[in-house]
């Protein structure tokens, strides 16, 4: 009778106002069904509070270093989620995440940044040295992109050879200035210590949510937009947009030097 309490209540039916109080075994349960399920919607706060709930119903006051070991657990199985398995850096699930809340938080004045990072001519890498080669090279990139940002900013793998750099409290020309001295770092970086002739470049677009625009798909896509324009200008190049609705432009002496093919803007 009991067991089909439980088994009620974590299916989400109801259940009948004079049922009897649970015992703590199946009390212990229903927290350890909310703790699985709000680890898998990646709400590790609360799915540990649940979890503790569980070990205190089992066994009483669970021993310090019980809890230690738990605490020690949830941190490290967060930090998992959040990491990519190849370079270690920022996920894209803690990417999106985080712009979530970084764009519902932003600083009117300045707005945020974001960055998109796409190596040039990556398969080539893979065709000439194969995958294995491309992934050592995916590993250094984030070590040296992680290197070039300033403290509150990181990097994530946004997919691919394709990673983000998000630039909070930086305004556009901040920014800019920032993905300039990244890209420069990459195209100077000393490659032979992975292959006498390996060069490496990239290029990015830098856009820049204003005010209170909520919005993490709108902000990708001029990112994209302009990372984009970088690749047709001739890569290994930083394009921004000067002003909102404004002309793009390249950073740097690039700027100066080469065309660039204004994108056709999308609407929405
Ligand atoms: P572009 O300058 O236009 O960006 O050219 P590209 O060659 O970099 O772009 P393209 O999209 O043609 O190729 C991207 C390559 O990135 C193809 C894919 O195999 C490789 N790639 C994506 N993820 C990984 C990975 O995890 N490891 C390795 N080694 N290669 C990857
Ligand atoms: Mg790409
Ligand atoms: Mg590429």
């Amino acid at each position: 009778m009991e067991t089909g309490t439980v088994r009620a209540l974590v299916q989400g039916a109801p259940v009948a106002e004079d049922t009897p109080p649970l015992s703590p075994r199946n009390r212990a349960a229903l927290h350890t069904a909310a703790a699985e399920r709000l680890a898998a919607e990646g709400s590790w706060e609360q799915a540990y509070t649940h979890l503790c709930s569980a070990v205190r119903l089992l066994q009483g006051e669970p021993p310090q270093d019980e809890l230690d070991r738990l605490r020690r657990e949830h941190a490290e199985a967060r930090e998992q989620s959040r990491r990519d398995s190849l370079t270690a850096s920022y996920n894209r699930r803690y990417l999106d995440e985080r712009l979530a809340a970084l764009l519902s938080e932003v600083d009117l004045r300045i707005g945020l940044c974001l960055a998109l990072v796409d190596i040039d001519h990556f398969k080539l890498v893979n065709d000439t040295h194969g995958h294995l080669f491309g992934d050592r090279v995916l590993q250094r990139m984030v070590t040296e992109l992680d290197a070039a940002l300033p403290e509150t900013a990181f990097c994530a793998r946004y997919g691919g050879e394709e990673f983000a750099l998000v630039l909070p409290g930086r305004d556009l020309a901040q920014a800019v200035e920032i993905s300039e001295q990244a890209r420069e770092r990459i195209a100077r970086f000393d490659w032979s210590e992975l292959h006498d002739e390996l060069r490496v470049t990239v290029s990015i677009g830098v856009a820049h949510a204003e005010g209170r625009i909520a919005d993490v798909d709108r902000l990708i896509g001029e990112a994209d937009q302009l990372l984009y324009t970088a690749k047709a200008a001739g890569r290994n190049a930083v394009a921004y947009r000067a002003a909102r609705g404004g002309h793009v432009r390249l950073a740097g002496a690039a700027g100066a030097r080469r065309s660039i093919p204004q994108p056709v803007r999308t609407t929405g």
